[in-house]
């Protein structure tokens, strides 16, 4: 099941999208027209599944051909996974931010850093480390970085 709350702010539309995205989402009916303009918050969606894939790439695609700029926000890992998989995934729009992967070297509690992909180019993959929530250690990033920041280099 996949929750839409839909909030104008200022000339855009803010879509927080939140739930799993697999058969039965239909955005059409549960975004409606696409608008002019776009601001699609992930950070709910713990998975895609190929069918959902399907639905997503259908609907921003119509909107990018009505011209509708898209921007896509607090992209959760699995919204990350697709995105370097699928070239068009984001349909002409942009990465504006994305959550990435850390763990602890500490307690290897695993955790999730928020970073705009502004700052993520700046740091050339250098990434911070994080404070861990549970033990106060420090947390590294948690994945393979030429393939989660993939999409960085298009
Ligand atoms: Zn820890």
């Amino acid at each position: 099941m996949v929750n839409v709350v839909k909030e104008q702010k200022g000339s855009a539309l803010v879509v927080r999208l939140s739930g799993s995205i697999e058969e039965s989402v239909n955005f059409e009916q549960l975004i409606g027209a696409p608008a002019p303009e776009m601001n699609i918050h992930c950070k709910e969606v713990p998975r895609i599944n190929s069918v959902g894939v399907k639905s997503w790439i259908k609907y921003f695609q119509s909107a990018q051909q009505k011209g509708s700029k898209l921007r896509f926000y607090e992209c959760s890992t699995a919204i990350v996974e697709q995105i370097n998989l699928i070239s068009n995934f984001i349909c002409g729009g942009t990465v504006e931010s994305i959550y990435v992967p850390f763990s602890c070297t500490n307690c290897k509690s695993e955790l999730i850093g928020q970073f705009r992909t502004e700052d993520l180019r700046k740091l050339q993959l250098k990434l911070p480390q994080l404070k861990c929530t549970k033990c106060g250690g420090s947390a590294v990033f948690d994945d393979i970085e030429e393939e989660y920041f993939a999409f960085l280099n298009r």
